[in-house]
C-alpha cells in the first residue's frame, strides 16, 4: 500500500475530488443493502401470507429508486475518480517531459530512448490505474466489505463466522501473487524497455539496414526480443490468471458453507427463510469487494513498481544547472577560452589541451583539423553541453564567464548548426522558423536565400508548406545542412556557429553561403568549424587542431606562409579537387 502514500501528494491537491469520490462510493455500498433487505421481508411476508399488493407495490418501488440512484452515484464516482487519475497521469507525464528537456547530453548517453518512452507510456499508465482502480479496489475491498459483513453479522453472527472461514486463504493467496507478480511484472517491463529500443532504433536506421541487406538478421533479432516480451508476459498473465479461480473456489466454499449451515438454522428455528435469503444475496454482493481485494494487490504491486521507476529517473538531476546567482543577462563581446585540459565525463581519454584563444566581437574563426581533433568539443563547451571544471579551465565573453550567466541567457545569444543537423518532421517552414518562432514568412524566406536552400525549397511540392518525413527522409544531406544553416541564421544571435555544416554542400553553394553570412553578420562573430579548409580561407583567424590542441594558429595568408600542417593538408585537399574534376586547376 506504499504507493498510496507516494501518491499522498496528489491526492492532497486535489482533495475535494478524491473526498467526494469515496463519498459517493459509500453511498452506493450503503444503497446496495437495502434489495437484499426487502427481498428478505418479501419472502418472509410471503410464508406468513401477510403480503398485500400495497406492499409489494412499495418495495418495488424502492428497488427502482434504489437502483436509479446507484445509476447515478456510480456514474458520478467514476468521473471523479477517473477524471482525478488522468489528470495525475497528465501531471507525470508532464514533470517527465520537462525533467528530460533539462537533462544534458551525459544523461542521454546513458538512457535509452527506449526506456524513456516506456517511462512516459507504460509506467505512467501503471500509475494511472493506481489513482483510479487502485483507490476503487481499496474503498470497495476494505469499506464495502466491511459495511456487507457488519450487516450480515447483524442478521446472524454465527453464520457470518461460519462463512467467512475461507477468507485468511484468500488473503494469503493473494498476497503471495501479488509479490511474485511485482517480481514478474518489474522483468516484463525491462524487456518491453529493450523491445521499444530496438524498434525505435530499427526504424531511425531502416536505411542503413536495408543498404547493408541486414533485414533478415534484424528481423532475427526482433523476434528474440519478441519472444522475450511475450514468455515474460505470459509470465505475469500466469500470475494474473491465478487470481480469478482462487477467488471463485473461495467464494463457491462461502457459498455452501452458509447454505449448508443456514438450513440447519432455519430447520432449527433460530433463522427464519427470508433472513437466510438476505444473507444469501448479502453473500453475493461480498464477491465483488472480494475480487476488488484481490485486485487490490495486483494493482498496487503494478503502481508501486513504475512508480518506482518514475521516480528514480525524476531523482536524477541535471548535471548542467544555473549556477547560484547567475545573471540573466546576454553576453556580448570577445570570446576568450582558456582550457588547461578538457575530458568528458566519466572518461580519462584528454580531448582538449592549452587552448588559449582569443576570438574578437565581430570576427570571423575558422577552426580545422582531422575528424576527432577536437572541434566539436571546443564548440559544445561554448554552449556549456558540458561545463569545464575550475581547474579545467573557463571560457569567457566579454569578461564574463559563461558559467556566470543563466543558461538560457547563454543560448539565447549563440546559433549553433549542428554537425548532424536535425529535421523534425514538420513542414520546411516551421523547420527554419524553429530557432525564432516569431518570425515572419519574409524573414523565414529570407534566411532560406541566405543559406542557399530557397531554389531547392521552391521545387519541392508544396514549397516551404512541404511536410519533411522523420528526421528528413526526403532530403538530401546537403539540403539538410542548409534547411538548419537557415535556422540559425535566422536566430540572428550574437554569436553563430557552425560545426561542419557544409560538408555535404557543392562548391558554388558554399561561396554562396559564406558570402551571405559575411554580408548579414557583420559586427557580430562566427565560428566555422570544418575539416574542408576552404570554407575558412577568409576568416579572420584560424585554429589547426591536432589531438585537441592548436598546433598552427593564424590568418590564412599566415598559415600558408609557414609552410607547415595548414599548407600541408591545404596543398592535399587542392589536389583532391584539381583530380576529381579532372585535372583542371583551382
Ligand atoms: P571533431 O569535431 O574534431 O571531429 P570531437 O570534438 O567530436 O572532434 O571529438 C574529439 C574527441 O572527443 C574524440 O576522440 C571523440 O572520440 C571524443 N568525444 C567526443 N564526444 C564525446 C563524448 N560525449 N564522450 C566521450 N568522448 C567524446
Amino acid at each position: 500500500m506504499q504507493v498510496f502514500l507516494d501518491l499522498m501528494w496528489f491526492f492532497r491537491q486535489h482533495k475535494t475530488r478524491y473526498i467526494t469520490g469515496i463519498i459517493l462510493l459509500i453511498m452506493v455500498a450503503l444503497l446496495s443493502l437495502i434489495p437484499p433487505r426487502i427481498v428478505g421481508l418479501v419472502i418472509n411476508a410471503l410464508t406468513h401470507h401477510e403480503l398485500t399488493h400495497a406492499m409489494l407495490y412499495r418495495d418495488l418501488f424502492i428497488i427502482l429508486v434504489t437502483a436509479l440512484a446507484t445509476y447515478g452515484i456510480r456514474y458520478l464516482w467514476r468521473i471523479m475518480l477517473f477524471g482525478g487519475a488522468i489528470q495525475l497521469a497528465t501531471e507525470l507525464r508532464t514533470k517527465l517531459y520537462d525533467h528530460f528537456t533539462i537533462m544534458s547530453p551525459e544523461f542521454y548517453h546513458h538512457k535509452r530512448t527506449g526506456d524513456l518512452m516506456a517511462h512516459s507510456t507504460n509506467d505512467v499508465q501503471a500509475i494511472q490505474e493506481t489513482a483510479s482502480e487502485g483507490v476503487l479496489t481499496l474503498v470497495d475491498s476494505i469499506v464495502t466489505g466491511s459495511v456487507v459483513i457488519t450487516t450480515m453479522a447483524f442478521l446472524n453472527w454465527k453464520l457470518t463466522v461460519v462463512s467467512l472461514l475461507p477468507m485468511p486463504i484468500m488473503a494469503f493467496a493473494v498476497t503471495r501473487y501479488g509479490k511474485m507478480l511485482h517480481d514478474r511484472f518489474y522483468l516484463a517491463q525491462a524487456a518491453f524497455s529493450d523491445i521499444n529500443d530496438r524498434v525505435q532504433e530499427y526504424v531511425s536506421g531502416i536505411r542503413v539496414i536495408r543498404a547493408f541487406g541486414q533485414e533478415n538478421w534484424e528481423r532475427k533479432n526482433f523476434i528474440t526480443l519478441s519472444r522475450d516480451v511475450v514468455n515474460k508476459s505470459v509470465a505475469v498473465a500466469r500470475i494474473d490468471s491465478l487470481f480469478d479461480p482462487t477467488i471463485s473456489i473461495i467464494v463457491g466454499l462461502s457459498y455452501f458453507l452458509s447454505i449448508a449451515i443456514g438450513a440447519i438454522f432455519v430447520v432449527h428455528g433460530t433463522l427464519n427463510l427470508g433472513n437466510l435469503t438476505t444473507f444469501t444475496l448479502y453473500l453475493g454482493q461480498l464477491i465483488w469487494p472480494m475480487l476488488a481485494f484481490g485486485f487490490l494487490f495486483n494493482i498496487v504491486e503494478r503502481g508501486r513498481a513504475s512508480y518506482e521507476r518514475v521516480e528514480s529517473l525524476l531523482s536524477v538531476s541535471p548535471t548542467i544547472t544555473d549556477k547560484k546567482g547567475a545573471k540573466e543577462q546576454v553576453p556580448s563581446g570577445a570570446i576568450t577560452y582558456a582550457i588547461r585540459q578538457f575530458s568528458y565525463p566519466g572518461t580519462a581519454h584528454v580531448v582538449l589541451k592549452d587552448i588559449s584563444l582569443v576570438i574578437e566581437q565581430g570576427h570571423t574563426l575558422g577552426i580545422v583539423g582531422r575528424t576527432g581533433s577536437g572541434k566539436t568539443t571546443l564548440l559544445r563547451l561554448l554552449l556549456r553541453e558540458f561545463d569545464l571544471k575550475p581547474e579545467e579551465g573557463d571560457i569567457v565573453i566579454g569578461g564574463v564567464s559563461i558559467q556566470d550567466v543563466t543558461l538560457s541567457a547563454l543560448r539565447s545569444s549563440i546559433a549553433y548548426a549542428p554537425q548532424d543537423a536535425f529535421i523534425f518532421s514538420q513542414s520546411v517552414l516551421d523547420n527554419i522558423a524553429f530557432a525564432n518562432p516569431k518570425a515572419s514568412r519574409e524573414d523565414i524566406v529570407k534566411a532560406a536565400y541566405q543559406a542557399g536552400v530557397l531554389e531547392d525549397i521552391e521545387q519541392f511540392p508544396n514549397g516551404f508548406e512541404t511536410i519533411i518525413g522523420e528526421r528528413g527522409t526526403n532530403l538530401s544531406g546537403g539540403q539538410k545542412q542548409r534547411i538548419s544553416i537557415a535556422r540559425s541564421l535566422l536566430q540572428q544571435a550574437e554569436i553563430l556557429l557552425l560545426d561542419d555544416t557544409l560538408s555535404a554542400v557543392d562548391a558554388r553553394t558554399e561561396t554562396h553561403i559564406l558570402d551571405q553570412i559575411k554580408n548579414v553578420r557583420q559586427g557580430r562573430t562566427t565560428i566555422i568549424a570544418t575539416h574542408r579548409l576552404r570554407t575558412v580561407e577568409h576568416a579572420d583567424q584560424i585554429i589547426v587542431l591536432e589531438n585537441g590542441t592548436i598546433v598552427e594558429q593564424g590568418t590564412h595568408e599566415y598559415l600558408w606562409s609557414l609552410g607547415g600542417r595548414y599548407w600541408d593538408m591545404y596543398r592535399r585537399q587542392q589536389l583532391e579537387t584539381q583530380v576529381e574534376r579532372g585535372g583542371v586547376e583551382v
